[in-house]
């Protein structure tokens, strides 16, 4: 593992087993995050992105999620591999995730200052006093914007924006190698949704904390990541630096349609170009190329066969049309 990288997935698949059904969430993922980068992962409800994050936060479902192959390493370390004590000491310390939703994130019932101290004290490393832990959490209360005086406040005297504030700051409290944001500010109104982004942006670097960044907002990718992994139907389908895919012409027919169905201020547009059809039904998967069934280019090879990744100018795309790395 390259001395910069902190996160290398190989080939990683992963499934959801019931009585009823199985369904193929994640396949063949790999991914690469150097120190300080941040990937923004993107696709439509149900590519896989939440599934990804809990599975390197080994937090699938017990019984139902599966990792049925591939590697997760992480700082030297392969996370997959390490028993469920050891993962005590990585979860909330090493890396750290932010749920969607933060009306839900926090506990209703215990003042927000100590939320933020009960993961301090959980992973007191720095063998800190009671005093210093109260300093850490002021010390957090103010990185976040919040008033420390408010820590004794519950959570439902605090705002949305608040809120999520509250939860950037359990988040970081240990300063973690690799945040995980799954979709941050979706509940937020959009004035808030800048403030917070901005702020973690900030926090980021102060820290250097490298970030994965799961949104469908692509305006959000190109403000805050280095790097972006576009998923479709648990694959990633295309994955490159920001320039590469905002400024690229060439790219996998899905990103294509993702770009055409978001308005723009810079060209005049008549009408968006919506991506035909459904994402495919997980549980139920096409045959080839998963994307087949919404490509306007698909031929007699995408129905039967899967593409494989393929290198274009310097980034991936998983597409036959790139075969040997130029468009046919
Ligand atoms: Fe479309 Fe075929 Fe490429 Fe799949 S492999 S994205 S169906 S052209």
């Amino acid at each position: 593992m390259d001395e910069k990288q902190i996160l290398e997935i190989e080939n990683l698949s992963v499934e959801y087993r019931t009585d009823e059904m199985l369904v193929r969430a994640v396949n063949g993922v790999n991914l690469r995050l150097k120190r300080g980068e941040t990937l923004g992962l993107v696709g439509e409800t149900g590519a896989g992105k939440t599934t990804l994050a809990l599975t390197l936060m080994r937090l699938l479902p017990r019984g139902i999620g599966f990792v049925t192959g591939g590697s997760v390493k992480f700082d030297g370390a392969n996370l997959l591999s390490l028993r469920e004590g050891d993962m005590l000491a990585y979860r909330g310390k090493l890396l750290s995730m932010i749920f969607q939703d933060p009306m839900t994130s926090l506990n209703p019932v215990i003042p927000v200052g100590k939320q933020v101290a009960e993961v301090l004290e959980l992973h007191n490393e720095a063998h800190r006093t009671k005093e210093q832990i109260e300093e850490r959490v002021d010390e957090m209360f103010r990185l976040v914007g919040i008033p420390p005086e408010r820590k004794g406040e519950f959570p439902h005297q605090f705002s949305g924006g608040m809120k999520q504030r509250v939860v950037i700051a359990i988040a970081l409290a240990c300063e973690p190698r690799l945040l995980i944001a799954d979709e941050p500010t979706t509940a937020l109104d959009v004035t808030i949704q800048a403030q917070v982004l901005a702020m973690m942006t900030e926090l980021k670097e102060k820290l250097d904390t490298s970030m994965i960044m799961i949104t469908h907002d692509l305006g959000i990718v190109a403000e805050t990541c280095d790097q972006v992994a576009v998923m479709y139907a648990g694959e990633i389908v295309e994955n490159g630096s920001v320039e590469a895919i905002f400024e690229g012409e060439r790219h996998h027919p899905y990103t294509e349609g993702l770009f055409g169905s978001i308005p723009r201020l810079d060209i005049e547009t008549e009408r968006l170009r919506p991506i035909a059809g459904a994402i495919a039904d997980p549980s139920d998967l096409p045959s080839g190329c998963r994307f087949h069934p919404r490509c306007p280019h698909c031929t007699q090879r995408c129905k039967a066969e899967a593409p494989a990744e393929h290198v274009v100018n310097g980034h991936m795309i998983r597409c036959h049309l790139y075969e040997g790395g130029a468009k046919a």
